[in-house]
């Protein structure tokens, strides 16, 4: 047993809002499957883009902060976001995106497996990983993208860091996750039978110099929790290891605790459920501005201080 199952969701920060949605909806043709505010600055949209149904490891969210410089990538921090898409379809992917002048890169191997490198309108580093993983998923029938391409949910994400054994005992230690193979640098670790959505990679840097978050950078990265239970038993493990963890924070789609793991990278653990038909019907998801009910008596004020999407 693992304290935690899979990549939840990752949040990064973006810059102009309607530049964000384009891009994720538009181009890499997810759905948007919450448009709510960030909780602790309700001045900010928080825009999620996942699957049809906003499956747990499909979901990557954007605070658009677009008075931030841009991040400056280093250690301590998450460096790349890799999505599963299906095989042989990068072919399809790299003429999609070149349509749209995305930068990319050349595809290479990672792994085995055939890996499409770009950035994001705002620098935020991706890559498109080809994989066969069964996965839970749901095809977005109004996507400009063909089912059968489909973005799948998240693969992996990459983290730099200055010493990789004190990342690496914390993550097979206490979160259960187990050490595979290194290739180019990378070190790979795996949660369960592994597999996509349940790996990350960690390039030890020891000379380089600590990371900032800012414009394209990945703010933190969600672990899944089967429930709640399952959330305390993480969270008080985590706690005896030293890593200080917030309070269990209600997240309304799901309940989240936040902390550093040893090498600086932001981590939360977050509950599968409730899930984002908590307060929308499955057909609507995304369709209006949706706030915490302790937000709600300032709806107003709040949207009139949102740029229009
Ligand atoms: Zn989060």
């Amino acid at each position: 047993m693992t304290l935690v199952s899979g990549i939840h969701h990752v949040t990064a920060i973006a810059a102009d809002p309607q530049e964000n949605l384009d891009f994720y909806t538009g181009v890499l043709g997810m759905r948007l499957v919450k448009r709510s505010v960030n909780q602790d600055d309700p001045g900010t949209y928080h825009l999620f883009y996942a699957d049809a149904d906003g499956h747990p490891g499909t979901d990557l969210t954007f605070f658009p902060w677009a008075h931030l410089p841009p991040g400056r990538k280093g250690i301590g921090l998450t460096v790349e976001v890799a999505l599963a898409v299906p095989p042989d379809t990068l072919g399809f992917w790299s003429d999609r995106l070149a349509g749209f002048d995305v930068a990319i890169e050349e595809p290479e191997e990672r792994f085995g497996e055939r890996a499409l490198r770009l950035t994001d309108p705002h620098g935020l580093e991706l890559a498109l990983v080809e994989t066969a993983d069964e996965r839970e998923f749901t095809v977005w029938e109004e996507s400009p993208v063909e089912p059968a391409a489909q973005i799948r949910g998240l693969d992996s994400v990459r983290l730099w860091e200055r010493d990789l054994a004190l990342s690496a005992d914390f993550l097979t230690g206490v979160l259960g996750f187990e050490r595979r193979e290194s290739e180019d640098g990378w070190q790979r670790y795996e949660l369960g039978d592994g597999g996509s959505g349940r790996r990350l990679e960690i390039r030890e840097l020891p000379g380089e110099r600590r990371g900032t978050w800012g414009r394209g950078s990945v703010h933190h990265v969600a672990w899944r929790v089967a429930d709640e239970e399952a959330q305390l038993t993480a969270r008080r493990a985590v706690a005896e290891a030293g890593r200080r963890p917030t309070k269990v924070i209600d997240r309304f789609w799901f309940k989240s605790v936040y902390f550093l793991e040893p090498g600086g990278v932001l981590f939360e653990l977050a509950t599968d459920g409730p899930g984002f038909t908590a307060d929308e019907a499955a057909e609507e998801l995304g369709g209006r501005l949706i706030l915490p009910p302790w937000l709600e008596p300032k709806r107003d004020e709040i949207e009139a201080a949102l740029p229009a999407l």
